[in-house]
């Protein structure tokens, strides 16, 4: 599945990429209101967020094929090649590594590009006016294209849930690292000496504060539901675990996570190339420009919403109408 979602995310890149081109274009040659449009407040708003979301594609793109060939390289040589003891146990810490990287980037990579894929699409068509409505500018058709991108090998949502499995269950799995990367995302966040730095940090900290809050409720709830049972039972109880009730808040709120996620990483990867050449510097700056209030945005939901919908749905309510 890594192959195929890392597929989708460059095939999401070109569609996005030539409907920010063609837009682009347009609103440079479109007059309206004795300019052209590309100078209009909330065309140029738009056309900036399209660009800036086809470069943090990008740099999350690169990332997750160079960590998905090494794992497939490495996995090669491993089961071909007759090594020295010690360079195959190198190989093989190397090969580990590669592929928890993939399987960390590559959903992610699939979930972004599709759905940006599919937002930048629309705004070229809405940018086109009534020009981009009709078949003859071609926009419609890179609208069309990209619906498919959020469907096809593994739904936006499906993608979703898989993240936010992977990120609970290693937290549960290993609780001291998640607390160490918290503490780190903290400390970074508020003292680290580049503002930068410090910002990049601040939104991997939201993200682990978003991990956070859902395994507690997690766990709340299934302690809460422990008082209806004999204590002989509580054992047996808190190891049986119905995945489609005790993880109906996380299941809501995966998309919100998986974004949350997303912002993270990919500020984590331009911050890493703003180190290696300066003249990155700009694109993380205009990635944190959006994605600071997004995450906490998406950190609002994930806290606040849920109840509600997951008491109603508990009720049958759904079935007689809006739940
Ligand atoms: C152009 C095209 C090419 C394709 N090529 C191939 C191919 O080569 N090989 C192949 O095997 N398949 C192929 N498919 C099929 C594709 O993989 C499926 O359409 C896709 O996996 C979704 O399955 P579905 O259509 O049955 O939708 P459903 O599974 O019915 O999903 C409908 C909606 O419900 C959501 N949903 C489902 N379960 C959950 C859940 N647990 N939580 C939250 N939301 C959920 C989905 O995300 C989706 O939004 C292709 C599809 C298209 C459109």
């Amino acid at each position: 599945m890594n192959n195929a979602r890392v597929a989708v995310g460059f095939e999401s890149l070109g569609v996005a990429e030539a409907a920010w081109r063609a837009a682009r274009a347009y609103a440079a040659q479109r007059h309206s209101m004795g300019k052209t449009i590309d100078q209009h407040e909330m065309i140029a708003d738009m056309l900036a967020g399209m660009q800036t979301d086809i470069q943090a594609i990008r740099a999350l793109g690169i990332q997750a094929a160079w960590h998905e060939e090494l794992n497939q390289k490495l996995r090669l040589a491993l089961a071909h090649l007759d090594v020295p003891a010690e360079e195959r146990q190198r190989m093989e810490r190397d090969q580990a590594f590669h592929a928890r990287r993939s399987r960390h980037l590559t959903p992610l990579l699939k979930w972004y590009s599709s759905e940006r894929a599919v937002d930048i699409a629309r705004q070229s068509v809405q940018i086109h006016g009534g020009a981009g409505y009709i078949k003859e500018t071609g926009v419609e058709k890179l609208l069309r294209d990209a619906m498919v991108f959020p469907i096809y090998e593994g739904t936006s949502q499906i993608q979703a849930l898989m993240v936010m499995k992977d990120n609970l269950m290693a937290a549960v799995r290993d609780p001291q690292r998640f607390l160490r990367a918290t503490a780190q995302a903290r400390w970074k966040s508020l003292s680290a000496r580049d503002p930068l730095e410090r910002q990049v940090a601040g939104l991997r900290l939201v993200a682990q504060q978003s991990v956070r809050f859902l395994l507690t409720r997690l766990a709340a709830s299934k302690l809460a539901d422990l008082r209806h049972h004999k204590a002989g039972d509580w054992s047996k109880l808190m190891r049986a675990w119905d995945p489609k009730r005790d993880f109906a808040l996380a299941m809501l709120h995966a998309e919100h996570l998986t974004s949350v996620l997303t912002d993270a990483a990919v500020a984590e990867i331009l911050w890493e190339q703003t180190r290696a050449d300066t003249g990155r510097t700009q694109i993380l700056v205009r990635w944190l420009e959006r994605a600071r209030p997004r995450s906490r945005y998406m950190h609002d939901l994930i806290t606040t919403t849920g109840p509600r919908l997951l008491a109603s749905l508990a009720s049958g309510a759904s079935h007689q109408g809006t739940p």
